[in-house]
């Protein structure tokens, strides 16, 4: 059973100039347990296509099904537990809250979830696992550089155990050192059984993935 099917997905932006055809007839499945690399030209439909698995945004035409659910017929409600609980993302830009630690930033989705702090040592045993503990996970993110500011993006994609990990150029920001670094830990998290669907311009970057989808002008080759 695939985790991901998309069927037929079209997303039109309608926008002054005329109509931008950003997804044209998509149709992919994604098993369990597979990390895909999506790459193609810039202005191609890879994030949109990201946004479209992350049911983020509805498709203008088409079906997006996640664990075999067509998400079409699910409610608001439904909607917002899928994406909190199945669906972790994590992003070039890291989209940590500055004016929180390492430690709440981390925290901070339970609290959103259970309205109330963490009581499961969560939150700090996957900073341990990401490789930040002790005294570190106090700093806040501008303290730290761009690949301890990935690794804390990890931890907080991965606190509510989603099953997918959606990732946006993950390693966009960083040298190719950290770059490598950050890849081992999403191969590492693949291993464990997470599905990851990565966005990325890197071809040493793509190498991670177990296969590779190339989108241009919104249809995949
Ligand atoms: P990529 O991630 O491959 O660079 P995008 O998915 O961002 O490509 O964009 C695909 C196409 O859709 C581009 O032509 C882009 O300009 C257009 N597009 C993306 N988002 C919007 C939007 N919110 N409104 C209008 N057009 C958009
Ligand atoms: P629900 O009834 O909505 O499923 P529960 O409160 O029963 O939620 O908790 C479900 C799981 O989440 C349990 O394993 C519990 O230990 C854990 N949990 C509850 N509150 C928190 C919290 N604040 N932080 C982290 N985990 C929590």
């Amino acid at each position: 059973l695939p985790v991901i099917r998309l069927d037929g997905v079209t997303r039109v932006y309608s926008i002054p100039a005329g109509d931008v055809v950003a997804l044209d007839d998509v149709s992919l499945d994604i098993m369990e347990g597979e990390f895909v690399a999506i790459m193609g030209p810039s202005g191609s439909g890879k994030s949109t296509l990201l946004n479209q698995i992350g049911s983020l945004d509805v498709p203008t035409s088409g079906d997006l099904f996640i664990d075999g659910r067509n998400t079409r017929e699910m409610t608001d409600d439904e909607l917002t537990d899928l994406r909190r609980d199945s669906i972790g993302y994590i992003f070039q830009k890291f989209n940590l809250i500055p004016l929180l630690t390492l430690y709440e930033n981390v925290e901070y989705p339970l609290i959103l979830k259970y309205g109330k702090r963490d009581e499961s040592g969560r939150a700090t045993e996957l900073l341990k696992m990401v490789g930040l503990e002790g005294a570190m996970i106090e700093h806040t993110p501008t303290e730290i550089s761009g690949g301890q500011q990935q690794r804390v993006a990890i931890a907080r994609a991965l606190v509510n155990d989603p099953k997918i990990l959606l990732c946006d150029e993950p390693t966009g920001n960083l040298d190719s050192k950290t770059s490598t670094q950050i890849m081992e830990i999403l191969a590492d998290l693949n291993r464990r059984g997470k599905t990851v669907v990565m966005v990325t311009h890197d071809p040493a970057t793509a190498e991670y993935a177990n296969r590779t989808i190339v989108i241009r002008d919104g249809r995949v080759e």
